[in-house]
């Protein structure tokens, strides 16, 4: 039952943090005498449903680090030996250094199963650490913030797809059966070869979230989707509390619908709600894979409904507005002009937003509304192969070329796509540094177009071409 992690990787990419976050410590807490043997070698840790042991090797590399190069190599090995999953830990933020392709040599000769964390995810600038650190080879690097405790759901679901299902939660759990152990496997499992583009996978449940300002009508569309008799399946377990789940489907398409403030309304005050409607959207945000955001087309835009939007962009899922109570309105086709084009100056990061009319309460619209969330579903998961991406270049090379700073032109040598939930895509070329933002800005709104994918954020590394 049960299964040890061992945290690896070179000095201060955030292992402690990463540490005290998953056995719950307050960050702190720093007791450790450095190279001391202590003899709590293992704490209890817990990611959501998932629950283990984390190997202690704090300590280990200060010692180390003044005079035992040799012994930090040899206690990190005997923490690979003792460990079932390696979290091999890489600062995005810095980018990978020397040290972390020695560490990474250790830790793949272990052939110990590895979940690759690009900590420090939420700095500026980390998106080009987090794609270099494919280099690794040691699969998808995983966008983690152990310092802000962001990036754990896909961590949780990278852990379960290193160990498998049955290993992942031990005998005696999992209702939920084979079916979803086979398909939920393939979480996490990407860009073998980056030239392949496999088919869309529409057998694992479509996670969605449902965000909004209270009165938004969350709740009445979730009841509308779901029907009214359906029960709702109480709180997942070890997630979040408050956060509500209900399996359902969609014409045949299996869907795992997350709920926070809306099905909860009762019980609480509303200025309380308020308040918790970001943080608890946030937390429904990082669950879900596409985020319906309602808005009452009678008020829309506030600034709350923004920030919201921000956030999941922010955090790479992709969006679908629901205008929602459309049947109060009385100008249909004029307000449905003025909220899109709303919509693309609003959030120009992200153009070509599924954006959808419905009425809740009558249920007028909501198939359209789930084809929006399938549809934008299938552009989050979308793959280019590098061929086509590198005939695209040759165009805008022609085209466009990137401008000269200082009197040299700046040159791409070439484009790969390195990630998909969101596309993400590394751009190599002769000065990143140099490469101005509005460059990148129309490298990405070029990508969007001519690959079609609307809708959803596009992630651009720049890497420098040897
Ligand atoms: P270790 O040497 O690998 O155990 O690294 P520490 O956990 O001691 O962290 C090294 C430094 O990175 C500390 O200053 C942390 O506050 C910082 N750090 C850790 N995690 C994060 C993160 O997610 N984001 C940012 N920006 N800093 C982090
Ligand atoms: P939540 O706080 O976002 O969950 O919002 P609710 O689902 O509780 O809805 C808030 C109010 O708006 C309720 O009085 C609903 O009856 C009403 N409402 C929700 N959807 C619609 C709609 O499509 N049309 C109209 N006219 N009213 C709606």
């Amino acid at each position: 039952m049960g299964f040890k992690v061992a945290i690896i990787g070179r000095p201060n990419v955030g292992k402690s943090t990463l540490f005290n976050r998953l056995v719950g410590r307050k960050l702190a807490l720093v007791d450790d005498t450095p190279g001391v043997t202590r003899d709590r070698r293992v704490h209890a840790a817990k990611l959501y449903d998932l629950h283990f042991d984390v190997i202690d090797t704090a300590g280990f590399e200060d010692a180390a680090a003044t005079t035992l190069p040799g012994r930090m190599r040899q206690q990190t090995e005997i923490a690979i030996r003792e460990a079932d999953l390696i979290f091999f830990t890489v600062d995005a933020k810095s980018g990978l250094m020397p040290d972390d392709r020695t560490f990474a040599d250790v830790v793949r000769k272990s052939g110990k199963p590895v979940v690759l964390v690009a900590n420090k995810a939420e700095a500026r600038g980390a998106q080009g650490g987090m794609l270099e650190a494919w280099e690794l080879g040691l699969g998808e690097p995983i966008p983690v913030s152990a310092e802000h405790g962001q990036g754990l759901p896909d961590l949780r679901d990278a852990v379960i797809a290193a160990l498998g299902e049955e290993r992942a939660f031990g005998e005696d759990e999992d209702e939920a059966g084979d079916e979803i152990a086979a398909s939920e496997v393939l979480i996490g499992e990407d860009v073998a070869d980056p030239d392949a583009e496999p088919a869309y996978d529409d057998t694992k449940p479509l996670r969605i979230a449902v965000v909004g300002r209270p009165n938004a009508g969350k709740s009445t569309l979730i009841n509308a989707l779901i029907g009214e008799e359906r029960l709702l399946t109480g709180p997942e377990a070890g997630i979040t509390r408050d956060s509500i789940s209900v399996d359902w489907d969609w014409r045949g398409r299996r869907i795992k619908l997350f709920d926070t403030a809306g099905m909860r309304r009762k019980a609480k005050v509303q200025e309380k709600l308020e308040k918790l409607s970001v943080q608890d959207g946030l937390r429904a945000i990082r669950f879900a894979e596409i985020v319906i955001i309602m808005l009452d087309a009678t008020i829309p835009f506030e600034k709350q409904d923004l920030q919201l939007a921000d956030l999941i962009i922010r955090e790479g899922r992709a969006p679908v507005i629901a205008f929602n109570k459309w049947d109060l309105i009385d100008n249909p086709q004029e307000l449905l002009a003025e909220l899109r084009e709303k919509t693309e100056r609003l959030l120009p990061q992200v153009r070509g937003i599924q954006a959808v009319t419905v009425s809740a309460e009558t249920g007028r619209g909501l198939d359209r509304l789930m084809e929006a969330v399938i549809k934008t579903h299938k552009v989050w998961n979308s793959r280019v192969s590098t061929g086509k991406l590198n005939r695209w270049l040759e165009g805008i090379l022609a085209h466009h070329p990137p401008p000269a700073v200082a009197g040299r032109r700046l040159k791409i040598k070439y484009v790969t796509q390195a990630k998909t939930r969101p596309p993400g895509f590394v751009v190599s070329c002769s000065r990143p540094d140099a490469m101005p933002q509005s460059y990148v800005r129309y490298l990405s709104n070029s990508l969007r177009e001519a690959f079609d994918m609307p809708g959803v954020p596009i992630r651009i590394a720049l890497r420098t071409s040897e």
